[in-house]
């Protein structure tokens, strides 16, 4: 790297302690040197520079009380990184690991990964340090209340139109929607990821499970391959997991394992993905539960040997760098052929060379996992319009969003001179939008 070494060092050195967003900055700099060496003009009107800082970074302070009456403080995020292509989009995130660094990370693959969808939507990203495992219906209640209460002055349908990620779901997303409605006495599509009674979109909830395998499917057509008699395994068994397992089923693989923070399951003759969702989105249980259902089926404690499964194709959907280099070398000499990032940034640099050096097809996270905000963006479209689509509408939708970021990311690699790595060609074919906009509205 050379033009854009210097912004790369001073993304380091401005922004410490921060080393999931160093990172991600570290790969998509990487990618884009040949287009900052075949574009001065952009490099001269600063976008590389530019492109790197949030428009604007909010942390407030989400304090609520608990079932016992006792007060509990909690720091909130909202990084509105760019605002180019539209309004600003991106989930929350519920999850004591939280802190800006990471929120910061997950905006920063927003924006290119908004681009890609082909969608007028730019990118951000918030969250709290909120732990919402073992909490009340109550206790969740009063701490996205809060949340929101601070939060509504900052949003907008034409603003910033936040939406679910790990601990947000489709309980949280109506708290806080009640909570925005009450105090702006507006019905808006200010979030995604609604309830179906209140504005939600049909195939939401699938939509990145979904997407993750429709892109790895148009990898392995590419190649002469399908999903058909492959083995599969998933790690999580939240929204992302479970909607994986439930196409990739549907397109004729077999998932054989799943995980949770705790441990994993690995069942030989399938998962039964009906008890999962009972366990997980019902009785919101640990997935050890599984073996109460299904004793013939294996728990291990700890996620990380979940990777030690033979399988055909892997799909990383729990969280960032849960997969590193050694799991990467087990998965080839295991024989993996195919590899769809359902999570952001689960791959660590290092597991994503061994696999772009030994040829597995690698699906990185802003085009395989782009199903989801591209399907909240039909969700916003549809609050537009008042009006709903059905699940086959969007699922069409979907599927076509999905053959197109595979065909941009390819081309785009090939027109670099990298065929088939679509590492890279997805940061620039989602950056090209970006750029050419940015540079169109002046220095902002
Ligand atoms: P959920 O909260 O529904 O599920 C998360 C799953 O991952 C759970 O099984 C959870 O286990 C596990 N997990 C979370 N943190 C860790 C950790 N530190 N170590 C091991 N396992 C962990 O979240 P989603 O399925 O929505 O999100 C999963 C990933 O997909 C995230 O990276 C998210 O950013 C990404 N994503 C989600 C989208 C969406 O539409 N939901 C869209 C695009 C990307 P446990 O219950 O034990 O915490």
């Amino acid at each position: 790297m050379k033009i854009l070494a210097p912004i790369l060092e001073d993304v380091l050195k401005r922004n410490p302690n921060e080393p999931e967003f160093h990172q991600a900055v570290k790969e998509v700099l990487e990618s884009l040197e040949p287009v900052a060496q075949k574009n001065p003009k952009w490099v001269e009107a600063g976008i590389f520079d530019r492109i790197v800082e949030p428009e604007r970074q909010i942390m407030f302070r989400v304090p609520w009380v608990d079932d016992a009456g006792k007060v509990h403080v909690n720091r909130g995020f909202r990084v509105q990184f760019n605002s180019a292509i539209g309004p600003y989009k991106g989930g929350l995130r519920f999850h004591p690991s939280v802190n800006l660094g990471i929120i910061k990370f997950l905006g920063f693959e927003q924006i290119l990964k908004n681009s890609l969808t082909g969608l007028p939507i730019g990118g951000g990203k918030g969250g709290s340090d909120f732990d919402p495992k073992g909490k009340s219906d109550n206790e969740i209640m009063r701490f996205c209340q809060s949340f929101m209460t601070e939060l509504c002055k900052h949003i907008g349908p034409d603003t910033d139109v936040p939406a679910g990620d790990i601990g947000v779901g489709g309980r949280e997303i109506g708290y806080m929607y009640g909570q925005y409605k009450r105090i702006r006495n507006e019905f808006t599509g200010v979030l995604t990821g609604k309830g179906l009674t209140y504005g939600g979109s049909l195939a939401r909830t699938e939509a990145t499970g979904y997407g993750m395998c429709y892109f790895v499917e148009a990898m392995l057509k590419a190649k002469g391959n399908s999903f058909q008699g492959k083995t599969v395994v998933i790690s999580g068994s939240g929204n992302v997991a479970i909607y994986g397992c439930e196409k990739a089923t549907q397109l004729g693989g077999k998932v054989v394992a799943l995980s949770d923070s705790n441990g994993y399951i690995y069942h030989k003759e399938g998962i039964d993905l009906a008890a999962v969702k009972r366990i997980k989105e019902v009785e919101r249980k640990r997935i050890q539960a599984y073996l109460e259902v299904h004793p013939e089926a294996e728990y291990h404690e700890g996620c990380a040997g979940i990777w030690n499964i033979p399988c055909d194709i892997a799909l990383p959907s729990a969280t960032q760098n849960e997969l590193n280099e050694e799991a990467a070398k087990t998965l080839v000499k295991n024989g993996c052929i195919a590899v769809g990032e359902g999570a952001n940034m689960p791959c660590t640099p290092e597991a994503v060379e061994v696999f772009l050096q030994n040829k597995v097809l690698f699906g990185p996270a802003k085009a395989a996992n782009a199903g989801g905000v591209a399907t909240s963006a039909l969700e916003m479209s549809q609050n537009s319009m008042r009006y709903s689509w059905t699940f086959e509408e969007v699922d069409a939708k979907l599927q076509s969003i999905m053959a197109n970021i595979y065909k941009n990311a390819s081309e785009a690699a090939k027109e670099y001179g990298v065929e088939d790595n679509y590492v890279v060609g997805a940061n620039i074919a989602g950056f090209l939008k970006v750029a050419e906009t940015m540079y169109a509205q002046g220095i902002i």
